[in-house]
């Protein structure tokens, strides 16, 4: 690989997107690279935690925070929305354009929702079910889509919150991202919070009626959308090439395959064994702004190594389950349940926010 020269010249830096990833990248990058000049552009002038979104919904907590107290002085917020990306600048949708040495994909993930559900895992998702949820009369009855975290966290948490609710949770097998130890106290947690636990797939929520693979069929006054996939499709219409689920795709060290100047961050990184978490996001992108470093110090890159640590569900904002993985994410036997796994939980979810305002983390 080309070792870049030493350079007092100015390195623009483009960072696209202001979640967990973006934003750690483009402090750490204005901590570590002198010479750069970062603008970050993002839709909202807000830093969204994603990971508090099912807190939104269901009002007991706030997900979003003025981006300009998230980021270290000196680096620019654009807010807009990138329309392309490639050769050197990115254009934005208002037809405006900024060139760049370097840019920072950091576009993360979003939601296919199935006609008349509405999705928790967006920030505009999430602010149209909080609305719809506060209306809701005593009584009514809540369907959360989606088996996996996301979908047992906004369950827990609408059911803990709104005790007047009937909640379900639907999908094909409940909670089975969890071994069996962990798999039993997220279910039995659910259960305490009055959650109808459903095995079944949805395949039908447009007219008010939900609708299940088995041919059950219930009334519903709110169906919330708990599930995370794909990413949006900047990369593959910037002619970046990409996986079958759109995420651009990297060499060893986080840099696109087609241009080596655009770092592809977080969700959005064809990551091989990389799934869509903030904690798995926030690494890359102070492993990408380290090489970035490195490049304008004249030094090597290292590649990337993919390590996860654990998997972890908050039910209601007194109760968590934590189950521990191997560095590839495949489950060790050990979880974690009580006050401990709620205390692990609220930390890390506080450690994804601190690292991406200071740059932090490994
Ligand atoms: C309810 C919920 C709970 C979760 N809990 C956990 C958890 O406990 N642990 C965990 O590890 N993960 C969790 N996750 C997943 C985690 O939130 C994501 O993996 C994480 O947000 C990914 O970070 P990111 O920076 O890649 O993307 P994001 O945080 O999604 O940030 C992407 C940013 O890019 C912006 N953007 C998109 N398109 C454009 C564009 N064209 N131009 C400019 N900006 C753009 C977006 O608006 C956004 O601000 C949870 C997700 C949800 C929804």
């Amino acid at each position: 690989m080309a070792k870049i020269a030493k350079t007092t010249k100015t390195t623009k830096v483009v960072v696209v997107g202001a979640g967990y990833a973006g934003t750690l990248a483009a402090n750490r990058i204005a901590k570590k690279v002198r010479s750069a000049e970062i603008t970050v552009v993002n839709p909202r002038p807000d830093f969204v935690e994603r990971v508090r979104l099912h807190q939104q919904v269901a009002g007991t907590g706030a997900a979003a925070t003025p981006l300009a107290s998230m980021l270290r002085a000196g680096i620019t917020a654009r807010v807009g929305t990138v329309d392309k990306i490639g050769d050197g600048s990115v254009t934005l949708e208002d037809g405006t354009g900024l060139d760049f040495d370097y840019a920072f994909l950091a576009v993360g993930s979003t939601v296919r929702p199935m006609p008349g559900t509405v999705p928790v895992g967006t920030w505009e998702g999430a602010e149209l079910a909080r609305a719809a949820l506060a209306a809701l009369p005593a009584g009514s009855t809540v369907t959360v889509v989606g088996g996996g975290a996301t979908g047992i966290e906004t369950a827990a948490e609408v059911a803990e919150a709104r005790p007047d609710l009937r909640v379900r949770i639907v999908g094909p097998s409940v909670a089975d991202i969890f071994s069996h130890r962990a798999h039993r106290h997220v279910r039995s947690g659910l259960e305490r919070l009055g959650v109808d636990i459903v095995d079944d797939t949805l395949t039908d929520a447009s007219d008010g009626t939900v609708r299940l693979r088995s041919g059950a069929a219930y009334a519903c006054d709110l169906t919330l959308w708990a599930i995370v996939s794909g990413v949006p499709d900047l990369a593959a219409r910037s002619g970046l090439r990409v996986d079958a689920d759109g995420r651009a795709l990297v060499d060893a060290y986080l840099r696109s395959i087609d241009d080596e100047r655009i770092f592809v961050v977080g969700d959005c990184a064809a990551v091989p064994g990389a799934r869509f978490a903030c904690a798995i996001a926030s690494p890359q992108a102070a492993h990408a702004a380290d090489t970035l470093a490195r490049l304008t110090e004249g030094r090597a890159p290292e590649p990337y190594a993919l390590r996860y640590l654990a998997r972890a569900v908050t039910l209601g904002r007194k109760k968590a389950v934590a189950q521990f993985t191997r560095p590839d994410d495949t489950l060790r036997p050990a979880s974690l349940t009580g006050r401990t796994a709620t205390v692990l939980k609220e930390l890390a979810s506080r450690g994804g926010r601190y690292a991406a305002r200071t740059g932090s983390g490994s």
